[in-house]
């Protein structure tokens, strides 16, 4: 239904095409042009840069131009949406379909056009996730390499906690190499009865905000005093993803309850730390599911800081390896949709940018997201290395964003 409203709009707003026989130009006229074009190459022309007339300074009296366009006017929620100011967290399940089902080029103009108030344009946040304990993980999660279910089938071998040394020399590099968050992965449930792992957690989470980084984690659920405890270190944020919509949750994870995550997820902001939280697509969903996980983080009474877009990446072995790639375009609506919804917060383009060309990141970049991982590795996933993504950010005219920029420095 959403998509013929959707074509319905686009139709209305695309006069007919006129009826005339497609043209067929002679070859001698192609090859004149040609020529042409060939000619100007190597003139020199008649106007230069230097004897452009100067550009006048912009008029100060001049009122901003209003912006205009039709889908902005048709659609009050977008329109509603692109004019905000601060971020809000009343929106429905059916205001963010209407913003999800723009034309998609609509959708992510007038993102871009949020973006620009909220965030330089410029900045894209680096952080590097590293695993510290790979595999060997109680948990169901389908797509997961490091859930002991499907160890017989992806064949990972589970390994003992990194140190707290080899953790900070991987900090170091990936701070050299322009990273100004480093977040540490952990394969746990949870962290009860974990009080030795949760101490060494934080030893490398003080060691990393000694290097003037920000420090997140993700090691499952936790309690509010072990929330607290990570605060004390220093922790800048942690992650908790919410995956998808909560109703399609149980068709990919039945060991831990969607309200068990939203839990963790409370005493993370309890304890004052910065909420990173975002979800996986390509998991089977449906578009209303992509509406729903954006419901849940855009409905929280605080938006989170951090609001990771991950594609499944498929690992054989598991029950979601041969899932097909979801299309591009439901991952930038989903980014375009999260930055009007949640203005303020960083959007992460997550697992699965290896496989997205250069200018589809672009894109997203374009769409309002601002943030990347990189580094050799992603938890088990391959990711950008680093000198791809100096690259690329040299290339599209990209900076670092600086640490703490976006997310405050915890108080000592
Ligand atoms: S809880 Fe984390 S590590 Fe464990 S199976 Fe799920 S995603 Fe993998």
């Amino acid at each position: 239904m959403a998509f013929r409203n959707t074509a319905r709009r686009l139709a209305a707003r695309v006069p007919p095409a006129a009826s005339a026989a497609p043209v067929s130009y002679p070859a001698s006229t192609v090859a004149q042009s040609t020529r042409a074009y060939a000619a100007v190459g190597v003139e020199t022309p008649a106007w230069t840069k230097s004897t452009l007339p100067p550009i006048p300074p912009a008029a100060t009296s001049k009122p901003e131009p209003k912006p205009n366009n039709a889908a902005a006017k048709t659609n009050p929620t977008l329109r509603a949406a692109v004019a905000a100011t601060a971020p809000r967290n009343d929106w429905t399940r059916e205001q963010i379909a209407a913003i999800y089902h723009e034309p998609l080029m609509e959708l992510v103009h007038q993102a871009s056009t949020i973006h620009r108030r909220f965030h330089d344009p410029a900045e894209v946040q680096l952080c590097t996730l590293m695993n510290i304990k790979t595999g060997g993980c109680t948990e169901d999660c389908k797509y997961c390499a490091q859930s002991t279910r499907y160890q017989k089938g992806t064949g990972l071998q589970a390994k003992k906690v990194e140190s707290v040394e080899s953790v900070l020399a991987a900090a170091r590099v990936a701070r050299e190499n322009g990273s100004t968050r480093f977040c540490m992965g952990a394969a746990w449930r949870d962290m009860r009865g974990r009080k030795n792992s949760l101490q060494n957690v934080a030893a490398m989470v003080r060691g990393v905000r000694e290097l003037g980084m920000e420090a997140c984690v993700t090691l499952g659920m936790i309690d509010a005093a072990q929330a607290q405890e990570l605060k004390t270190a220093g922790l800048t944020a942690y992650n908790h993803n919410v995956d998808t919509s909560r109703e399609f949750y149980p068709s990919v994870i039945s060991t831990r309850t969607y309200d068990e995550r939203l839990q963790t997820l409370g005493h993370v902001r309890d304890a004052g730390i910065n909420v990173c939280s975002g979800g996986i697509l390509g998991l089977g969903e449906e578009t209303t599911d992509r509406v729903g996980l954006l419901h849940t983080v855009s409905t929280l009474p605080a938006h989170p800081e951090s609001f990771p877009v991950n594609a499944l990446v498929p690992i054989p072995g598991t029950p979601l390896g041969d899932r097909e790639p979801l299309a591009f375009t439901e991952m930038l609506r989903t980014v375009a949709t999260a930055r009007l919804l949640m203005p303020a917060t960083i959007i992460r383009i997550a697992a699965g940018r290896k496989t997205m060309s250069e200018e589809k990141q672009a894109l997203c970049f374009m769409a309002g997201a601002n943030a990347i991982f990189t580094g050799d590795k992603m938890l088990t996933t391959e990711c950008n290395g680093y000198d791809e993504d100096k690259d690329m950010f040299a290339r599209w005219g990209l900076e670092p964003m600086k640490s703490f920029q976006k997310s405050p420095k915890p108080e000592a």
